[in-house]
């Protein structure tokens, strides 16, 4: 059994006229993330430091943008997606560390329902989520996007 790290990214770009859907909840506010799937930038991070932590590439080598069956598609279900994935190999997440930078809207307190639903989502018992702002700088500081960073530690029993 080994223990191996990984490490995610995403931005999405917050536009009007769209729900907003993060770390598998959906939070009322008059934006909501622009994407091919639901935009959901922490699911998004959390699948791809998991496929890290294997060396199994990235999310779009596995959810494809260009294949209509993921349009629209929750993080959540991605999420879903990814323990199968990684149940195939022996792998399992034991811990995930999250970051997430919003300007707008108030992450913190919606913290709760999310570790709820990621912890549903990936079977993983121990998900923590912290909430920054971007201090006004740059694209996510204006309120144009969200991004998220995520740490991961899985346990690996390799064949
Ligand atoms: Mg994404």
């Amino acid at each position: 059994m080994s223990l191996r790290i990984g490490f995610g990214y995403d931005i999405h770009r917050l536009v009007p006229d769209r729900a907003l859907w993060l770390g598998g909840i959906e939070i009322p506010f008059e934006k909501g993330l622009l994407g091919h799937s639901d935009g959901d930038a922490i699911a998004h991070a959390l699948c791809d430091a998991q496929f890290g932590a294997v060396g199994l590439g990235d999310i779009g080598e596995h959810f494809p943008d260009s294949d209509p069956s993921w349009k629209n598609i929750s993080g959540k279900v991605l999420l879903e997606q990814t323990r199968i994935i990684l149940t195939a190999r022996n792998a399992k997440l034991v811990q995930a560390d999250l970051t997430v930078l919003a300007e707008a809207p108030r992450i913190s307190p919606h913290k709760e329902s999310m570790i709820h639903q990621l912890e549903k989502a990936t079977g993983c018992r121990d998900v923590s989520i912290k909430a920054r702002t971007n201090e006004g700088l740059d694209s996510v500081g204006r309120g144009d996007a969200i991004a998220v960073y995520a740490m991961v530690l899985v346990e690996w029993d390799r064949v």
